[in-house]
């Protein structure tokens, strides 16, 4: 699986993000969070607008 290196999140199929569009995405990032609410502590941490998987380290 690959990770967005602009936002962070997870994307098991394809080459772009389902979130950013980007397609800047590596295999290199270590941890993964699930977020299923944006209103959540770890979601206004991350800065993530959208629920899915994300990786909490992006290299
Ligand atoms: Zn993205």
């Amino acid at each position: 699986m690959k990770a967005c290196r602009v936002c962070k999140r997870i994307v098991e199929e394809g080459n772009e993000c389902a979130v950013c569009g980007s397609k800047d995405l590596t295999r290199n990032w270590k941890g993964i969070v699930i977020i299923w609410d944006v209103n959540s502590e770890i979601a206004k941490k991350l800065g993530i607008e959208a629920p899915g998987k994300y990786a909490l380290n992006v290299y």
